[in-house]
Order: C-alpha cells, then structure tokens, then sequence
C-alpha cells in the first residue's frame, strides 16, 4: 500500500543518499571524539532549515570533555500546531575506529551496488538521515500536526554514552514530561523493534603474592598461579553455571540468551617489554596478577548476585587455598533494559512495519548496551526502542555499508509512526 507520505519520502531518495554521505564524510571518531561541534553544526543548519529549533549543548566535565575535544550534542524540537506528544528520534553522531582492511575510503561516503560505505555508515549515520527524512517528509505532508517532534545527535555513545545521552538525561532532556515516545535508529533491521539490552558488569581482579628469585620460587609466592587457581574456578563453576541460564528476553544471536563473560586481559609479573628493548627479563616470582572481566549479565538477574557469585568464589578460594589474597575493584556496570511489548511506541511501530513492509515485526533484544539504558535509568522514560536500518553484524567491521533500500524502507516505518503518534485521525 502506497499512502501520500510514501509518495513523498519515494521523491528523496538522491536527498538521502546524499544525507549520508555528508554526515559519513565528517570523521567523528571516538576515541579521542573528533569533529562533534562539525557534525551538530551541519545538523544544526540542515534541520533550522526545516524549521527546527535547535540548541547545541557541550558536556562539560564528561570523560574525555577537553577543549582540544569537546563533547558537543545537539537536540532539534519543532512544534505542531496543536498539542500533542513528543516523539524523539536519537542518533550518536560518534564512529569507532577505522582498523585494517577495507577496500573503500571509511570517510568517502561512495556508493556501490545499492549501498553507502563508510566508517558509520550503519552504526549510525545512515540511521540518523533515516529519521530526518523520514521527519521532514511528515512535516512537509502534514504541517498542521499536534504535538512535537525532536531529533537529537549526541556524543560518545560507543564509549558510555557519558558524554552524549546520559548527560542530556541529567539535564532533563528526556524527562517522561517533555518527551513521551523514543525511537533509536541503531541498525537492528528495517523489519525488527528492539526492546532493550543485557546488562554489563566490569571488574579488576588482582591476585597478590610475593616476589622472590626465580631460581627459589618457594621462598616467593607466585601471584600467577594464584590467578590461575581463579581461571580454573570460573572454568568449572561460573562457566557452565552461565551458559546453563536462559534469558526470557528476545535476545540476539541465540548465544547471547544465556550470561557471558569475556575475560578481557590478563597480566602478571614484570612489565611487559617495548618492542625496541630485545633484553632478555630478570628472574623474579610475580607478586600482582591481573584480570578485567567483562560480564554481561539477563534481566532476570539482579547485579547483586552477579557480583555476589564472583566475589563468593573467591572468598572460597581463600579458604582452600594457602596464602591466596586477592583485590576486586569494581569498574563500571550497567543494569538490563527492557521495554514492554505493550508500550505505545513498540505497538506503533509494529503496526508501521505491517503497513509498510506487510509483514509482522520481529522482536529483539541487544547482546550489548545502547543509550536506551540512560533514558530509562536516568530519564526514568520507559517508552523507548532501538528501530533502524542496516545490519548489526555490520557494525564496526570494514566496509561497513547501509543499503539504500532499506534505508528507504525504514523512513517510511518510521513516517508511519509519526503519522499514527502526531495525527489524531491515524491513531488507530
Ligand atoms: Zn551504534
């Protein structure tokens, strides 16, 4: 079914495109977070040209905040006609390192076969045009709407989100209030909603011991062996104890339904080497070893048992176990998001995705975190979904692209919605 709306977002397609292209070719990498007052400021003059009104807004004293690297956000608002509510499409501006092995420029923007390349290109730029399209189409078909529309782009999300999101939600910008429906357009498929994510949970583990010459280690005690006693523990216990539990979430890969852990670095002993010193190391026992473990945890279950069983572990060890000490330093950790299949903006865009693609939508849920868990956290707004186009698998790989296609689909998913949200006659 074709509907006027359709007719005019099918009529930008070359705006599209070119949309994205404009926004990959400003090269917002982060880490160090390069080039965000650029891309708000591109923002900033394309939507007041549509008739938004826009605020640009630094985070000041976020991680990684500097003035060589400034941490600049931009949220853009335009009003109906009437009252009504707020729908608020989100994008990060920011993109992860290049690394090796593409055959296209990451920050050329070309177009091959259908599809837009670059560093970005589905995670999330090609999102962000997505939603301003499909925006500006709806305003341009119906400009007598009720209520509000705001399209944010927002800093650091691949590194925390400390310095985009979770600081707007801070200052208010996503209080239940002021904005009442919350689409992400991270690349989950033109045809899946996305309730939320796992949780994650980030900690050191150091194991001590005593340092001694290497030839008389039994006058020492070597912290490495006390961190091995640790890996074997996690291999026999907390291993298949994980793999063993199964999340009622939706979410995907199949993998991801049971707890994860991933131990993220290992080292212990005397520094490593620089690769231009080709001595040979001095004979010693390692007194500290260290791990970082990072634990992604299902909504049914609480942060507390998640440390909890860590931490009983070890202290099961220092029972066992001569002489074993061990420190354990908390790092970061984020709780699981999950809307409910009932919120008003899942069953909008469910019934947006039928009219569009004529089909049921699939529902997922994130292996990993989004900035969805600072607006339910700190927003405390619970009517928010990642819908986007663009593969997941995608993300952060070289020649990453974006189909053109599904780019166009999901514009109009995303025109639906707004339509049945900010129309009175297409709400049912
Ligand atoms: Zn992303």
């Amino acid at each position: 079914m074709t509907t006027p709306l359709m007719a005019r977002i099918d009529g930008k397609r070359d705006d599209l495109i070119k949309l994205t292209q404009d926004l990959i070719r400003i090269p917002t990498l982060n880490p160090p977070g390069e080039n965000y007052h650029a891309i708000c400021d591109f923002l900033d003059k394309r939507l007041r040209a549509h008739g938004f009104e826009t605020q640009l807004i630094r985070a000041f004293g976020t991680p990684g905040d500097s003035e060589r690297f400034p941490r600049w956000n931009i949220i853009a608002r335009r009003d109906g006609t009437s009252l009504g509510d707020c729908v608020h499409f989100n994008s990060h501006t920011d993109v992860v390192e290049v690394g090796a092995g593409w055959t296209f420029d990451p920050f050329g923007g070309e177009v091959s076969d259908g599809k837009i390349y670059g560093r970005g290109a589905c995670d999330m730029k090609g999102g962000l045009a997505t939603s301003i399209i499909a925006a500006e189409a709806f305003i341009e078909e119906h400009p007598h709407y009720s209520g509000a529309i705001e399209i944010s782009g927002t800093a650091d999300e691949e590194s925390g989100g400390y310095g985009g999101v979770a600081y707007l939600a801070e200052k208010g910008h996503f209080s239940p209030e002021k904005v009442h429906h919350v689409i992400i357009p991270e690349p989950l498929h033109k045809d899946r909603i996305c309730l939320g994510h796992r949780g994650g949970w980030w900690a050191e583990i150091e194991t001590k011991g005593e340092i001694a010459h290497g030839c008389m280690p039994f006058l020492g005690d070597c912290a490495v062996r006390h961190m091995g006693a640790v890996l074997n523990e996690f291999e026999g216990k907390l291993f298949p104890a994980m793999a063993a539990r199964r999340t009622d979430m939706p979410v995907v890969p199949e993998g991801a339904k049971s707890s994860t852990m991933n131990i993220n670095s290992i080292h212990g002993g005397q520094k490593e080497q620089s690769d231009d010193f080709d001595g040979l190391p001095a004979h010693c026992v390692p007194d500290s070893c260290r791990i970082v473990i990072d634990r992604r945890f299902l909504v049914e279950e609480p942060l507390d048992q998640v440390r909890g069983e860590v931490k009983d572990l070890l202290e099961g060890l220092r029972v066992t176990r001569p002489d074993f000490e061990y420190k354990l330093t908390e790092l970061n950790s984020v709780l699981p998001s999950m809307t409910n299949k009932t919120a008003p903006v899942v069953e909008t865009v469910a019934r947006a995705i039928q009219q569009v693609m004529a089909k049921a939508p699939e529902y997922v849920a994130s292996p990993g975190t989004y900035d969805q868990k600072h607006i339910d956290r700190i927003g405390k707004l619970k009517n928010c979904i990642a819908y986007g186009p663009g593969i997941l698998e995608m993300a952060h790989k070289p020649d990453e692209y974006i189909g053109i296609d599904d780019m166009m689909d999901s514009a109009k998913v995303m025109g639906a919605a707004l339509e049945m949200l900010l129309l009175p006659a297409y709400s049912k």
